[in-house]
């Protein structure tokens, strides 16, 4: 099987192609990440924490950069981009 190759975080690419469940879209893409790349899910969770209090965040999409929070918040190396998180 060929290896899928993600991209963090592009969405906006593929837009018509993400399905109503945001969640499962989630679970499939960090799935697919390696392990390495991955936030463990007390990172995730610290993060969602923040998006979930802060005025940027229009129903789970960052207005700021145009990514679901939760999809954002699953790579390590991600950050906020106003360094919330
Ligand atoms: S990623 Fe940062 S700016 Fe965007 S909703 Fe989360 S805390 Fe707010």
């Amino acid at each position: 099987m060929a290896q899928e190759k993600l991209r963090f975080c592009r969405l906006c690419d593929i837009f018509d192609s993400i399905p109503g469940d945001i969640s499962a879209y989630a679970d499939r893409l960090y799935s697919l990440l390696d392990e390495k790349e991955k936030a463990d899910s007390a990172l995730m969770k610290q993060r969602i924490a923040v998006c979930d209090e802060c005025d940027r965040n229009s129903a789970g999409t960052c207005l700021e950069c145009g990514c679901y929070c939760i999809i954002r918040s699953m790579k390590q190396d991600n950050r906020c981009p106003v360094d919330k998180w």
